[in-house]
């Protein structure tokens, strides 16, 4: 059996985008996976979609439309607090970034392409290249496959793909998120509502912070931002299964100063999950093409989160997917290089902005976020 043309590594929002755009352009591929099924994973919280990036990727798939069925216009609103839950700002009524789920967002760009071009349950566990000077792929479940002209690294953070182009490796950023859920069935649901209502909340404190999150089904999602350890969540310090004594080294060691509004956030906190930062360097950018291989979205540029990861990910789907189409299958390397050249600059930018805006959140200045935000 002939071997697809492209492999995407990753079905994210940035290899289904490049799937999709590929899909309409009549060039072949085929997406492994590392998640078993569609609906084995349901992580993640909801995205604002920007106009110039993110809305432009999916209008060139065709897919603004059904975008816009799950599309919350009403969720632009942002608001920051101190951590006594003093209100400093609101804004961003009517913002042209509406958000999104990720899981509906992931629908929307599977539900583009033909199923048997996505292969679940495909763990990459290593790239290489092979003695025809084509890649080679090793998957966890045993497969070793080859023949691809071209493999397109789109499996995240610590993407196996980019072990072949650069040594760069994601580096701690000092900083966690702890994710936790306000369900509707929750009894602090009616409150949260009426205090964080539609969008972001965002409360900043000294070196901590917390972002409250309106999800589609109208449940919340905070984030408890903390300075620690790598290995925090690791290393027995927290046992996030011990959800009532987690709860309460939130309370004594971390937020024992913050508002009662804040405090119940976590006395009501459910469904714990960590979420450690790692970003790369601005240094490591800038790498010598390999034939063969490319990475695009966190693959390429991880940053420490600051609202673009995704727009840039299906930014980098669109503008590969055109360069490809231009200078045709046969010419891989020549749409490769001048891809890359293109990103650099861009995945610079974006990690340079993450590791600004983590140092300004976690620094409890809030006059200088809002600086920082031209606000
Ligand atoms: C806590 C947090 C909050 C964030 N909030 C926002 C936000 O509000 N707005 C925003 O724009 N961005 C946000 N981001 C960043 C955003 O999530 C990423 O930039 C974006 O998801 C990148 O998309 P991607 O497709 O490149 O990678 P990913 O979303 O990481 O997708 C990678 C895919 O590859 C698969 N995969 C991984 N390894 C392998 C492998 N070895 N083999 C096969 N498949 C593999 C994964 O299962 C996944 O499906 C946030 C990130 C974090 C951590």
């Amino acid at each position: 059996m002939t071997a697809p043309t492209i492999a995407i590594i990753g079905g994210g929002p940035c290899g289904l985008t490049l799937a999709r755009l590929l899909e309409c352009k009549g060039i072949d591929y085929v997406v492994y996976e590392r998640d078993e099924s569609e609906n084995s994973n349901r992580a993640g919280g909801s995205l604002d979609i920007h106009p110039e990036t993110g809305q432009h990727a999916l209008r060139e798939g065709g897919l603004f439309d059904e975008f816009k069925r799950y599309a919350r216009y009403d969720d632009t609103v942002f608001t920051l607090a101190d951590n006594f839950g003093k209100r400093l700002v609101k804004v961003g009524q009517g913002r042209d970034a509406p958000e999104i789920d990720r899981s509906d967002l992931r629908k929307i760009l599977l539900d583009s392409i033909p199923k048997d071009k996505i292969k679940w349950g495909h763990t990459l566990t290593s790239a290489t290249v092979g003695e025809d000077n084509l890649p080679v792929l090793q998957f966890a479940n045993g497969n070793l496959l080859s023949g691809f002209k071209l493999v397109v690294g789109a499996d995240g953070a610590w993407s196996k793909v980019r072990n072949v182009i650069t040594q760069a490796t994601p580096q701690y950023s000092g900083t966690s998120y702890l994710e936790s859920k306000i369900g509707l069935e929750n009894p602090l649901y009616e409150t949260i509502a009426s205090n964080a209502g539609a969008g972001m909340f965002l409360s900043m404190g000294p070196e901590k912070l917390i972002v409250t999150q309106r999800q589609g089904d109208g449940s919340y999602r905070n984030y408890f931002g903390l300075q620690v350890p790598e290995d925090f969540f690791r290393n027995g310090t927290v046992d996030l299964q011990d959800v009532e004594a987690t709860r309460r080294l939130l309370l004594s060691d971390y937020y024992a100063d913050w508002s009662d509004e804040h405090k119940d956030l976590i006395r009501h906190a459910t469904d714990l999950r960590p979420w450690a930062l790692y970003t790369l360097s601005t240094e490591d950018l800038g790498w010598k093409s390999v034939p063969g291989f490319t990475l695009i979205g966190d693959a390429a540029h991880l940053a420490i989160p600051n609202g673009e990861g995704v727009n840039l990910a299906m930014t980098d789907s669109f503008k590969l997917a055109s360069k490809i189409a231009e200078h045709g299958i046969e010419n891989f390397d020549q749409a490769v290089q001048e891809y890359e050249a293109d990103m650099f600059p861009r995945g610079i930018a974006t990690i340079a902005d993450g590791k600004g805006m983590g140092e300004v959140m976690f620094s409890g200045d809030s006059k200088a976020f809002l600086e920082l935000m031209g606000l």
